[in-house]
């Protein structure tokens, strides 16, 4: 592979693996990008977790050409998830019999006036799990309990929820229901490009959650606001090409959808993996931190599969939500201020005494900006 425009690497670009961790080529990346730059003001946002971490833990904001940001979005499902979806959760922590399940970094996240975490120091029965699958397991083996598996993530996790739902279905499992949180990506986008106070010149598409989704759901971006987006990889070679494209693509006033991780996204996602979750699930509407109520962009439990809904198989009082004092997270999230910008930031704020979910989860723009801030 040599030097030349991010579409001649993107084009040349080919496993093994170690060539997307090479430091020659991410070099000749870099110098792409500050050659194709124009020296103006441009705002590119990632929408994923793993593209947060990777762009802190290698520390490209740092070599970037000047006036060149890169944002972090509401990419990580901890962090969008919204208060009183905690408050909810927490409610049915209290349920008497109840185990909720859920993942590790869901636990940590304060709610309004608790955590999942304090409700189990305070003898509530909150398990940690690494899958709905899991959550199953502990159905089957506690048929005495009501297991509530508190389920968020994007396109890439509902499948799996999906999957565990019917498996429940099947097995006549009457002990399983989920609390479902679930959003999905392309709206989330809708309402940043929409947002007149967050000007985002190219987003970096996400790569996972584009193995569901396939490049068509982004279209919108370029046709209702002429932003372009690259689909991209979470290596280093990776998000240097996915920059390099977004610049070249803002700077030739020409917008499109790219995939530059053909190694890992078919262009028509995973027609299979959307069958599952369109069985399951229907759209309905959602609250976001930090973005508020967006359409369609959450995911609903189909009537036919009621028996197997948290929130309509156990009735609970959920308290006032009240947001974390000073806490900016909704900000950050929409890419208004850098996490650095708020004023609790390592200061009253850190990964062991996270105020915000934005520090609580390891994929959160916060505990990434913490953890990589040299
Ligand atoms: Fe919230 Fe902490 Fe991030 Fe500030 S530093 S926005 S308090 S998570």
């Amino acid at each position: 592979m040599t030097q030349g425009t991010a579409k001649d690497v993107a084009a040349n670009a080919a496993p093994p693996l170690d060539a997307f961790r090479d430091p020659a080529l991410a070099r000749s990346l870099i110098d792409t990008i500050h050659a194709l730059a124009g020296g103006h003001a441009i705002n590119l946002m990632e929408v994923c977790g793993t593209h947060t971490v990777s762009i802190g833990r290698y520390g490209f904001r740092s070599v970037m050409p000047d006036g060149l940001r890169l944002l972090s979005g509401p990419g990580c499902p901890v962090c969008v998830t919204a208060n009183q979806d905690i408050d909810h959760a927490i409610a049915l922590a209290r349920v008497p019999g109840a185990i909720i399940a859920t993942f590790g970094d869901m636990m940590r996240v304060p709610g309004s006036t608790s955590s999942l975490a304090a409700e189990k120091v305070a003898g509530r029965d909150v398990r940690m799990v690494y899958s709905p699958l899991d959550a199953l397991s502990l159905a089957h083996d506690n048929p005495g309990s009501e297991v509530i598996f508190m389920g968020v993530g994007f396109e890439t996790t509902t499948p799996t929820i999906a999957a565990a739902i019917l498996e429940a279905q099947a097995q006549s499992l009457r002990n399983f229901s989920v609390f479902c949180a679930h959003k999905t990506t392309p709206p989330a986008l809708r309402a940043i490009a929409g947002d007149p106070h967050t000007h985002i010149d190219g987003f970096i598409l996400p790569g996972h959650v584009s193995t569901i989704t396939g490049i068509e759901p982004y279209r919108f971006l370029v046709d209702e606001f002429r932003i372009p987006g690259v689909i991209t990889g979470f290596e280093p070679v990776d998000v240097l090409e996915g920059i390099a494209m977004l610049v070249d693509m803002v700077e030739k006033n020409e917008p499109a959808i790219r995939n530059a991780y053909r190694r890992g996204v078919d262009t028509k996602g995973n027609a299979v993996a959307r069958a599952l979750v369109n069985q399951v699930f229907e759209p309905c509407d959602a609250i976001w931190r930090g973005l508020g109520p967006i359409p369609q962009s959450g995911l609903h439990i189909r009537d036919d599969f009621a028996a197997f809904d948290a929130t309509r198989r156990f009735e609970v009082e959920v308290e006032q939500t009240v947001e974390p004092q000073g806490c900016r997270c909704g900000d950050v999230l929409r890419g208004r201020i850098a996490p650095t910008q708020c004023p609790l930031f390592g200061r009253k704020c850190t990964p062991e005494v996270p105020i915000g979910p934005c520090m609580v989860s390891s994929e959160g723009s916060c505990a990434a900006y913490y953890r990589y801030r040299a």
